[in-house]
């Protein structure tokens, strides 16, 4: 045990998403590496960030340049080596088992999920957003009449060969929802209005009632195909209204899932990944992950762990990078989902508070085991 195998360790990544296989310049480079729609204020950077520092220490080093280049040297290095080469050596350098590619966002200006098994050189599989498939149908268009049972059937067939489903009604409104199913007549009403807005543009998902009816037409599905259902929580792009999206407020929906036996994984959660972990140790059903948080926070991902590990169960805690758009992000993930996980079990070890082989047992929990527990990966525990 010890450096040598955790550095060998192939983690499953449970939320990802594809990079952008286009060249970009330095203003186009900084707009991946902050969630905010905006530049930043003249005169500053987004390499002025805990992010920023983190790519300029770790990542630099992969282009074959010094720890800590300037912003413009690394932007000018990764144009001289082209996003190919740029994103298969991150992906590689992550030293993933497989990744859960979240295919509803943005799918347009990412590669594929074939390209981006070319690129990691490891298995691909899709996790399908419940948001998305509702657009795509109200896209072709739909008597709302029959929007209960085309919902269903699109989605039965979008997820075919997937293994999760995702929500993103963090983005829509956050969790203070109803959480029983809507009723069939509400449903066919408020298809109605959607129905008509998306004949007069590109559709967008916002009603509640039809949000809820997608989780719940989502969790039935995932009860019968033995699949879990992803809720983005916390941490994310300014679409959302943090305080909405604390994951407490999905308890009752959280109870009524155990019911179905259906997991339930909570994604990033920052701040909330405090209250993600008493979920997680309260319901048996409840997983989670600390994801893009631990680029964003760089130097501080190592406390954002411990405080993540404070009572849940080790069995319950997932590594996802959330990388979007530049591999990089694929990299900072894994690395400092190591280092942070390392930093957090060592400290124990050293106040003799844990032993070497629970602390690698837990590593490998959390890094690869607990994923395969809960999804229904045709690799399955065997995956080297
Ligand atoms: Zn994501």
């Amino acid at each position: 045990v010890g450096v040598a195998s955790r550095e060998e360790l192939r983690l499953v990544d449970h939320h990802c998403h594809g990079v952008v296989p286009t060249d970009l310049d330095r203003a186009g480079f900084e707009a991946f590496i902050s969630e905010s729609f905006r530049p930043p204020p003249s005169g500053t950077s987004h390499f002025e960030s805990p992010i920023g520092l983190a790519i300029r220490r770790w990542c630099a080093p992969v282009l074959g340049l010094e720890p800590f280049a300037s912003p413009d040297d690394y932007v000018a290095r990764r144009l001289e080596l082209g996003a190919d080469e740029v994103a298969r050596r991150f992906l590689r350098e992550a030293g993933l088992g497989a990744l859960l590619i979240d295919t509803g966002f943005r799918s347009d200006e990412v590669d594929s999920l074939e390209g981006m098994r070319a690129l990691a050189g490891a298995p691909v599989h899709e996790i399908v957003r419940l948001e998305a498939v509702a657009e795509a149908l109200a896209g072709r268009g739909v008597d709302a009449g029959a929007y209960p049972s085309a919902y269903a059937e699109a989605l039965e067939e979008a997820s075919r060969g997937a293994v999760g489903f995702k929500s993103i009604i963090a983005y829509r409104g956050g969790f203070a929802f109803d959480p029983d199913p809507p009723e069939n007549t509400d449903v066919i009403r408020a298809a109605g209005a959607f129905l008509d807005a998306a004949g007069s543009g590109r559709p967008r998902l916002s009603d509640t009632v039809l949000l809820r009816f997608g989780i719940w037409t989502g969790a039935r599905l995932a009860r019968d195909r033995g699949l879990p259902l992803q809720f983005h929580v916390g941490w994310g792009d300014p679409d959302l209204e943090l305080h909405l999206t604390n994951p407490t407020l999905l308890t009752r929906l959280i109870r009524e899932l155990v019911g179905l036996d259906v997991n339930v994984a909570l994604l990033h959660c920052y701040p909330f990944h405090r209250e993600a972990g008493y979920l997680a140790a309260m319901y048996p059903n409840v997983y989670f992950d600390v994801g893009s948080a631990l680029h964003y926070l760089g130097p501080s991902s190592g406390r954002l762990l411990a405080e993540a590990m404070e009572v849940a169960p080790f069995s319950k805690l997932l590594f996802s990078s959330d990388a979007f758009g530049v591999a990089e992000l694929y990299h900072l993930g894994a690395m400092l989902h190591r280092r942070a996980l390392g930093e957090v079990l060592d400290g124990w070890i050293r106040e003799d508070q844990c032993d070497a082989a629970t602390s690698e047992r837990i590593i490998e929990a959390i890094g690869r085991g607990n994923a395969l527990r809960i999804y229904p990966l045709p690799e399955g525990p065997g995956l080297k």
